[in-house]
């Protein structure tokens, strides 16, 4: 048996000293420093060059990829690919530390891309290390391929597999999601509905900054009565929403509603401030078109538009408006849809233009994520997770969100979130603890090693 543990704890002033010198790189996306062979900016690009050295250095074979991402290689054979991002989403909110300096207190490193995926990705890197270093790759390849541009639609990827046609993995992995792992992902579609309709009384609607998130605040402009204030004081203290009632001029107010903001793939755990607005000018004014989106909408899961599906494994449909707004005489909103494997897209987009609420078309679609929970590569992995942390506990999952995982094929989510973990992904003070780091090297080389034999 080999001591993984043991052997991943000799890289730990290593790790802890580059992952610091990592996050101090701020590699948030920025359009403004794109150049030829910097798609993402210069901090993207700073962060990927980081990575390529630190690979070079220790004798892998390294592809910077036109700067998309870095591909860094080792070994002959069938191939294991691991897919690890170095991108990081905008800092906002109040840290207790600067969130690019990588500071480690009471165990744990702070700061941006710490947890989401600078730190996992050095984990999958020290795997490589550990594995090469202690002649453990034999009879196959590994790859670990570090995008940078995985918070912002994934390119990286897209130009890898699709105009450096670099192969499939045989068995791959992303430690961007979490332990055990992730066998199945809903597909994820968004279409838009437009309807050329006219409201009484309505100027304007507004509401949402992105379809995968519940709108949390949306506003209209509308001519109404002095009895509007009672009425909307009333009706959104029955719907426990804060609100603001501004008066303009002519009997014109401006309504803004505040709801409650949620993943688009847990539409149910919001309130759609938009939809929850149009209810309440539907009753205002008694006019029921302007009830139509809330009527369907409501029911997140589909069952009013008749579009519901469900499965044992991807469970079911979510529907979550991300995106509204009305002017002109035209309503227009898009719609985050997710669905599990049994769905076809164009019949749900073909039975949602039957129902004569306007024009829907099909903006993106990513299919679902599917791998048997039952084969040996799922099997292997979750042995390993349980192996290496004692965990026989947690089980492994399938998840309404999408993962780095989808870009590839044969690919699925393995860690590196542990269960019960307050990493704060994408939020102020994201951490990683040093411990967790450290496992993380072990869990990966352990799995390498094996999905390697079988
Ligand atoms: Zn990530």
């Amino acid at each position: 048996m080999i001591d993984y543990k043991k052997l991943a704890k000799k890289y730990h002033n290593e790790i802890v000293e580059n992952l610091t010198k990592w996050i101090n790189i701020n590699s948030v996306y920025d359009e403004s420093t794109i150049k030829e062979n910097a798609p993402f900016g210069k901090g993207v690009s700073e962060a990927l060059n980081y990575i390529a050295t630190l690979a070079k250095e220790k004798g892998f074979n390294v592809d910077t990829c036109d700067g998309y991402c870095v591909e860094i290689s080792y070994g002959k054979g069938d191939l294991i690919s691991i897919f690890a991002h170095a991108d990081v989403v905008p800092v906002s909110g109040e840290w207790l530390y600067p969130p690019f300096s990588g500071e480690v207190h009471d165990g744990k490193m702070y700061g941006r891309g710490t947890s989401d995926d600078k730190g996992p990705s050095l984990a999958a890197f020290y795997a490589l290390c550990l594995l090469k270093d202690n002649n453990l790759i034999n009879n196959y390849q590994v790859k670990l391929i570090i995008g940078g541009n995985e918070e912002s639609g994934s390119k990286c990827l897209e130009h890898y597999f699709h105009v450096l046609k670099k192969p499939y993995p045989k068995y791959g992995f992303t430690p961007d999601g979490e332990f055990p792992l992730i066998y199945g992902e809903k597909g994820i579609a968004n279409y838009k509905v437009e309807q050329n309709i006219k409201f009484e009384n309505v100027v304007k609607i507004e509401g949402g900054v992105v379809a995968n998130s519940v709108i949390d605040k949306a506003y209209a402009i509308i001519k109404a009565k002095p009895d509007i204030k009672e009425f909307v004081s009333l009706h959104f203290k029955f719907m426990e929403c804060p609100y603001n009632l501004i008066p303009l001029e002519d009997n014109m107010y401006k309504l803004e509603v505040i709801g409650k903001a949620a993943h688009g793939s847990l539409p149910h755990e919001g309130k759609n401030a938009a939809l929850i607005l149009m209810n309440c000018l539907a009753i205002y004014y008694n006019d029921h078109s302007l009830n139509t989106v809330f009527k369907y909408y409501e029911d997140t899961n589909g069952k009013a538009l008749g579009t519901f599906y469900e499965t044992e494994l991807l469970h079911q449909t979510t529907y979550n408006v991300g995106l509204l707004k009305y002017e002109n005489e035209k309503l227009e909103y898009v719609v985050n849809f997710r669905y599990p494997e049994n769905v076809k897209v164009d019949e749900v987009i073909n039975k949602l233009n039957a129902l004569n609420i306007g024009k829907v078309s099909l903006l993106s679609e990513s299919e679902p994520l599917l791998i048997d929970p039952n084969s040996k590569m799922v099997q292997t992995l979750l042995k390993v997770y349980q192996e290496e942390t004692n965990d026989y506990k947690t089980k492994i999952m399938t998840i309404g969100g999408g993962t780095y995982a989808k870009e590839s094929k044969n690919t699925l989510a393995f860690g590196s979130h542990f269960p019960n973990r307050d990493d704060r992904i994408h939020n102020c003070n994201e951490t990683i603890t040093i411990e967790d780091l450290l496992s993380s090297i072990s869990i990966y080389a352990h799995a390498i090693d094996e999905l390697g034999k079988l």
